[in-house]
């Protein structure tokens, strides 16, 4: 940790902060410039002491961590890439995983279709939310435990794992019994009340990113999943919220390189949230894999113009089907396949 002093700041308010360091068992390194005294912080625990103790004394300018604040899902922790099991499905190996489906399991019919459909085209786990956590709670809020029911129906009948949000703390495990992995939503990101119970629910979880957390807020949120013994966590970048209005939400294409570099997890990309329009879906998809993505997560319908939720921005089995051949030459390059 840095503490940087303002300029001019007196002997006695330098003295305090190492007086204050002292009392805590960290080790001090003074550097005193021509009109700054930064005083480096050292210690195995730092990452525990919050800043503030240190930017409440007088005359320090500010406090800066040096050690990343997220833990278990960081390099530091594990070198080795993780990869995740999702009922066979292997996730983050060479293999680009494409998960596909409706925004919301709606129907039988609409589910079953959406399934062959997809699993016809080459995707490998069926995606449907059947508790949707909505903006407005005038709006369509899923078919609940029946649409659990119809998830569990279609997986048996075509044969893919499948995904599907959990929204509340209390549903993690009846949502668990259904599922083979869970996703938690954007809006719930920092949830640590779900979190927590994701964490000690057993089965995978695929962990969107909040439409306006950073990538380090997003670990410190992969950590809580980590730290309840959960070791099968998935992040998905689904895009934030900047002053751009001509998209959904501005899918951070970054955030993939960022998370390689700085997280053993598995990473995955949702075009269709981002997007918010079908027809800029495989552009976006395209450049995720090439960003280094290990896999997509995209919302496909039997029929979009008949979508109970998020029909603008979900492909047709023929637009999957077409994305999917695109996709082929894009892995190849990246030395994957799909
Ligand atoms: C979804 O996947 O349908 C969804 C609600 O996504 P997000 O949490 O990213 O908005
Ligand atoms: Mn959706």
């Amino acid at each position: 940790m840095i503490v940087e002093m303002i300029t001019g700041a007196s002997p006695k308010e330098v003295d305090d902060v190492v007086a204050k360091a002292q009392s805590l068992e960290l080790g001090v390194q003074l550097n005193q410039g021509t009109d700054k005294t930064v005083v480096a912080l050292l210690g195995s625990n730092t990452g525990q002491i919050p800043t503030d103790i240190f930017a409440v004394l007088p005359g320090v300018a500010s406090v800066t961590r040096i050690m990343k604040p997220y833990k278990l899902s960081s390099r530091e922790f594990r070198s080795g890439n993780t990869v995740v099991d999702c009922g066979g499905v292997l996730i983050g190996g060479e293999r680009i995983v494409v998960i596909a489906g409706p925004c919301a399991v709606e129907n039988r019919n609409q589910l079953r279709q959406a399934a062959r459909e997809v699993k016809k085209s080459g995707a490998t786990i069926l995606r449907g939310g059947a508790f949707k956590p909505r903006t407005s709670p005038f709006s369509f809020q899923g078919l609940q435990q029946k649409g659990l029911e119809l998830l569990a129906e279609t997986k048996a009948e075509v044969g893919m794992p499948v995904v599907t949000e959990v929204v509340d703390p209390h549903d993690v495990d009846l949502v668990a019994s259904y599922a083979d992995m869970l996703q938690i939503g954007s809006r719930n990101m920092q949830n640590y009340a779900l979190l927590t119970n994701a964490g000690k629910c057993g089965l995978p979880v695929v962990l969107k990113r909040g439409f306006a957390c950073t990538i380090t807020e997003w670990l410190l949120a992969a950590d809580y999943l980590l730290a309840g013994g959960n070791n099968n966590v998935v992040l998905c970048e689904r895009g934030i919220r900047t002053f751009e209005d001509s998209v959904r939400f501005s899918l951070d294409i970054s955030a993939v390189p960022v998370l390689k570099k700085n997280s053993h997890l598995p990473v995955i990309v949702d075009p269709s949230h981002a997007a918010g329009h079908y027809s800029l879906v495989p552009a976006i998809a395209r450049a995720a894999i090439a960003a280094g993505a290990d896999g997509l997560i995209i919302e496909v319908h039997p029929n979009p113009k008949e979508a109970l939720v998020d029909g603008l921005q979900s492909l047709s089995p023929a637009n999957f089907a077409a994305l999917m051949e695109e996709l082929k030459p894009v892995a190849e390059a990246m030395g994957r396949y799909i």
